[in-house]
C-alpha cells in the first residue's frame, strides 16, 4: 500500500492550503480597511474644510449683522433729535437697552459729535458714560476712522441694505473676544434741520462679544462641535481652529472646536462590519478548503487505491508480474555503471496442482497468500518481491555478492519454507523449485535475465524439484534436450520398437513363486541408449503424451498377457488419465478385444489421485473395481494421503514404498511402520506387496511379517518379455523352485 501512503492526507492538504487562504484573505480585508481610513480622512478633510469656512462665515456675518442692526436705529431723525435735546432716557431706551434685549449687544455707547462719551449701556444696565473707557483704545480708532469716511462722503459699500458708512473690528475687552461697531446717527428724511456736518455726527458704538452666545449660536446653526476661544491654537488632530484677527492682521487669539468627522464615524462603523465580513469570508473559504481537501483526498485514495489494484496481485497484495518488471527496469537502469550484482529468483510451489486438486482451489489460494506472506516477511525492504504467475513468485535482490551468497540466501529460504502452512486450520507442507541468475558485469537487458532465471527454475523442476538452481549456461542445453526428447518420444512412439514394455515379477512372501508382474515400459533410443521411466514418463505427462503411451502399453500388455492366464499383470496409470473420462471403459475395451478378463489385471494407482478432491479419479477408480479390476495403491507412504483414506477409498493392496523397504535392515523404528501397515492392512482385508526388495534380510523379515507379495531386484529385475517368458517356463520346469 506504498502508494497510499503516498496520496496526501486530507489534514496535510487541508493545512498546506488553509494558512495561506487566511493570510490572502488578511491581506485583503486589511487593504480594504486602508481604503476604507483613506476615504474617510478624505472626507474628514472636506468636512473640516467646510466646518472651517462656516465658522469663518459666521464670525464675518456677526460683523455685518453688528452693523446692519445698529442701522435700525442710527439712521432714524427720532435718534438725532433726542440726541440734540440730550433726552439721554430716551437714549437709554432706544439706543441701549432695546439693543441689547432685541438684538443681543452685550454694550452700547453714544459719543457726541465732538467724540465726548454720551451715553453707555453695558453688563444689561445704564452705565455712566466713562464706562467707554474700557473699550476706547479698540473704539477711538473705529470712531475716527469713520469720521475720516463721513468727511470724504466716502459712498463706498453704500447700498440699499447699508446706508450709513460704519467701521468695526474685533478686539479683546476685558479678556473677552469681541466686535466693536461704530455707526454715525444720521437722519433718515434727510429734514434739512436735523442734517449734520459730515465728519460730526453723533456716533453709535455697538459691541458683542463673540465667546459665550455667539459661540452657542455657531454650535447650534452650524454645528460646530464644542466651539471655545482660546489664546492658542489647536494642538494635534484631535482639535480644529480658526484665527481671530485685527482688521490690521493681529491675531487676538482662536476659535477652537472638535471637528466633526463624519468619515471616522462611518469607518467607527464600518470597521465591524468589515471584520465580521472578513471573518465570514475566512470561515466560508475554510469550509469550502476543508470540504476540498476531503473531496480531493479521497480521490487521491481512489485513484491511488486503482493504481495499486492494476499493479498489484489480489490474492497476495504483491506487486504482479507487469510491476515486477517496471521495478527491474528501473533498477537496471539505476545501476548502469555500477556494477554491483543484482539477482533475479524464480520460486513455485512444487506440484500445486495437487493441492488445487486435493485440497479444493480456495485451500490453494490460501496457500498461495500464505507463502506470498512468508517470502514477504523474509526479504528485505530493498528486495522486490512479486507473484509473477499462479503459484509462481519473483524476488529481485541487489547486494548478492556472488553465487554463494546466492545460494546461502537459498538456503535460508528454503529453510523458512519448510514449516508447514496452515491452510483452512490444516497444517500443509509443500516443497518449492526455485531457480536464480545473477546479472553479469555487462550490461545485460530484463529479457535476458529473466530468461535466465526461468531456465534455471524449469532446470530445478525437471531434475527432481524440492531444490534451487543458479543459472549455468549448460542448462539451456538441458532444456533443449528436453524439448528435443518430447519431439523424439513423438517419434518412438510412431516408431513402436523403442518403447518396449517390460514386466518384473511379483513373488509370493516365500519369494519362491511367480505370482504375477508389473508392467514397466523401456526406452531404447536408437542414440541415447536405454532412458528411464522415472525420466520420460514425467515428461509424457507434461507434454500430453502419457494416455496414447499406456494405451499402447496395455495392448503390449495384454498381447503378453494371454501367455500367463494364471499371473496377475499390473499395470500403472497416472493421475492425469484417471482423471479423463471414459478410461475405465476403454480399458476394458481393450482387455476384451484380447479376450482376458480385468480379475487377472490390477491397476497400480498413486494416492495423490486416490484423494483428488474433485472426485473425478474416484468415478474412475470406482468403475474399474466396478468393471473386475483390481485396485493397487503404488508407493504407499509417500504422498499426501495417510492410513485413515484406506477406509474411505477401496483398494485390493498396497504397494509398501521401496523407501520404507530400504530400512528394514538397519535396526530403527523402520520394521515397527512396516509390521504396523501389513498388521492393518490385513485387519482391513487389503493385501500387501514389498516394493524394492533388494536383501535376502528383507525378504525374510517381510515373510516374518506376514506380507503377502515382494517385488524387487533381489528377486527379479524388470524383464523383457522373451526374458520373462524364459523365467515362467523356468518355473514350470522345475516345479515351484525359481
Ligand atoms: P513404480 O510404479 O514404483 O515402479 C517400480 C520402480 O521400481 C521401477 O522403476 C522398477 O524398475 C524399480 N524397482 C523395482 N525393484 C527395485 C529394487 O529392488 N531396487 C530399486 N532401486 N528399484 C527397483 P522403473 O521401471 O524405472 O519405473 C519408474 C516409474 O515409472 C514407475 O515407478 C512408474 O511410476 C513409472 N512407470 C514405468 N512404466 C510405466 C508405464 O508404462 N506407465 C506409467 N504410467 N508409468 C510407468
Ligand atoms: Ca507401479
Ligand atoms: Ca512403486
Amino acid at each position: 500500500m506504498q502508494s497510499e501512503t503516498r496520496a496526501l492526507s486530507a489534514r496535510v492538504f487541508f493545512l498546506n492550503r488553509s494558512l495561506p487562504a487566511l493570510l490572502i484573505i488578511a491581506a485583503i480585508g486589511i487593504a480594504a480597511q486602508l481604503i476604507l481610513q483613506i476615504a474617510a480622512s478624505e472626507s474628514d478633510r472636506v468636512a473640516l474644510d467646510r466646518q472651517t469656512h462656516l465658522f469663518t462665515m459666521a464670525v464675518g456675518d456677526i460683523r455685518a449683522s453688528i452693523a446692519h442692526d445698529q442701522e435700525s436705529v442710527t439712521v432714524w431723525d427720532d435718534s438725532v433729535t433726542n440726541l440734540r435735546k440730550g433726552d439721554l432716557d430716551w437714549v437709554d431706551i432706544n439706543l441701549g437697552s432695546w439693543m441689547h434685549s432685541y438684538f443681543g449687544h452685550d454694550a452700547a455707547f453714544v459719543l457726541s459729535p465732538d467724540d465726548t462719551p454720551l451715553y453707555a449701556f453695558d453688563d444689561e444696565a445704564r452705565q455712566p458714560p466713562e464706562d467707554y473707557d474700557r473699550i476706547a483704545a479698540c473704539a477711538d480708532p473705529l470712531v475716527a476712522g469713520l469720521h475720516e469716511k463721513q468727511r470724504e462722503q466716502d459712498s463706498d459699500g453704500l447700498s440699499d441694505r447699508i446706508l450709513t458708512q460704519g467701521a468695526s473690528d474685533f478686539c479683546i475687552v476685558t479678556g473677552r473676544p469681541a466686535v466693536i461697531s461704530a455707526k454715525p446717527v444720521v437722519t433718515d428724511s434727510g429734514k434739512e434741520e436735523l442734517e449734520q456736518e459730515p465728519g460730526r455726527e453723533y456716533t453709535h458704538i455697538a459691541l458683542r462679544f463673540v465667546d459665550g452666545d455667539f459661540l452657542t449660536m455657531a454650535s447650534q446653526r452650524y454645528m460646530i462641535l464644542e466651539p471655545r476661544f482660546s489664546p492658542t491654537a489647536a494642538q494635534g488632530s484631535g482639535e480644529a481652529s480658526i484665527a481671530l484677527q485685527t482688521a490690521s492682521g493681529n491675531t487676538l487669539g482662536y476659535f477652537v472646536w472638535r471637528p466633526w468627522r463624519p468619515g471616522h464615524a462611518i469607518l467607527d462603523r464600518m470597521t465591524l462590519v468589515l471584520a465580521a465580513l472578513t471573518a465570514l469570508i475566512a470561515m466560508v473559504v475554510e469550509a469550502f478548503l476543508y470540504i476540498l481537501s476531503r473531496r480531493l483526498v479521497s480521490q487521491q485514495r481512489a485513484e491511488a487505491r486503482a493504481r495499486h489494484l492494476a499493479s498489484h496481485d489480489l490474492l497476495t497484495g504483491l506487486p504482479n508480474r507487469l510491476q515486477f518488471q517496471k521495478a527491474i527496469d528501473s533498477r537496471l537502469a539505476d545501476t548502469g555503471h555500477d556494477q554491483a550484482p543484482l539477482c533475479l529468483l524464480y520460486l513455485d510451489i512444487d506440484r500445486f496442482k495437487q493441492v488445487n486438486e486435493i485440497y479444493g482451489h480456495l485451500a490453494g489460494d490460501s496457500l498461495i497468500s500464505a507463502v506470498g506472506a512468508r517470502l514477504g516477511a523474509l526479504v528485505r525492504d530493498t528486495d522486490i518481491i512479486a507473484r509473477i504467475a499462479g503459484n509462481q513468485f519473483g524476488l529481485f535482490m541487489s547486494g548478492v555478492a556472488d553465487e554463494n551468497e546466492a545460494e546461502c540466501f537459498c538456503n535460508r529460504l528454503f529453510d523458512a519454507l519448510r514449516a508447514p502452512f496452515l491452510v483452512e486450520d490444516e497444517p500443509i507442507t509443500v516443497t518449492f523449485s526455485a531457480g536464480f541468475t545473477l546479472t553479469p558485469a555487462t550490461e545485460v537487458t530484463r529479457e535476458e535475465i529473466e530468461r535466465q532465471a526461468e531456465i534455471a527454475l524449469d532446470y530445478a523442476k525437471t531434475t527432481g524439484r524440492n531444490r534451487h538452481v543458479g543459472f549455468k549456461p549448460q542448462q539451456d542445453e538441458h532444456l533443449r534436450e528436453r524439448r528435443q526428447l518430447e519431439a523424439e518420444l513423438r517419434l518412438a512412439l510412431a516408431a513402436e520398437d523403442q518403447l518396449v514394455p517390460h514386466y518384473q515379477p511379483v513373488f509370493n512372501a516365500a519369494g519362491d513363486r511367480i505370482t504375477g508382474m508389473e508392467v514397466l515400459l523401456r526406452w531404447f533410443h536408437p542414440q541415447r541408449g536405454p532412458v528411464s521411466p522415472a525420466f520420460f514418463i514425467p515428461i509424457a505427462e507434461q507434454c500430453g503424451l502419457i494416455e496414447e503411451i499406456d494405451a499402447y502399453v496395455l495392448r503390449r500388455a495384454c498381447a503378453a498377457a494371454r501367455q500367463w492366464p494364471d499371473l496377475i499383470i499390473s499395470v500403472n496409470a497416472s493421475a492425469v488419465e484417471l482423471r479423463r473420462a471414459g478410461y475405465a471403459d476403454r480399458t476394458a475395451a481393450t482387455l476384451a478385444e484380447y479376450g482376458l478378463s480385468p480379475r487377472n489385471f490390477e491397476i497400480e494407482v498413486t494416492e495423490t489421485a486416490m484423494i483428488d478432491r474433485t472426485g473425478e479419479c474416484n468415478r474412475t477408480i470406482r468403475t474399474l473395481r466396478d468393471l473386475g479390476f483390481g485396485i493397487a495403491l503404488d508407493d504407499f507412504g509417500t504422498g499426501f494421503s495417510s492410513l485413515g483414506h484406506l477406509q474411505q477409498f477401496k483398494v485390493d493392496r498396497i504397494k509398501i514404498d521401496r523407501s520404507f523397504i530400504m530400512g528394514l535392515d538397519r535396526p530403527t523404528n523402520g520394521r515397527a511402520i512396516v509390521s504396523a501397515l501389513i498388521q492393518l492392512a490385513q485387519a482391513m482385508n487389503i493385501r500387501t506387496t514389498a516394493e524394492g526388495v533388494e536383501t535376502a534380510g528383507q525378504q525374510t523379515l517381510l515373510a516374518e511379517m506376514g506380507c503377502d507379495s515382494l517385488q524387487g531386484y533381489y528377486l527379479s529385475r524388470p524383464l523383457s518379455e522373451a526374458q520373462m517368458l524364459e523365467r515362467i517356463a523356468r518355473q514350470q520346469n522345475f516345479g515351484l523352485a525359481v
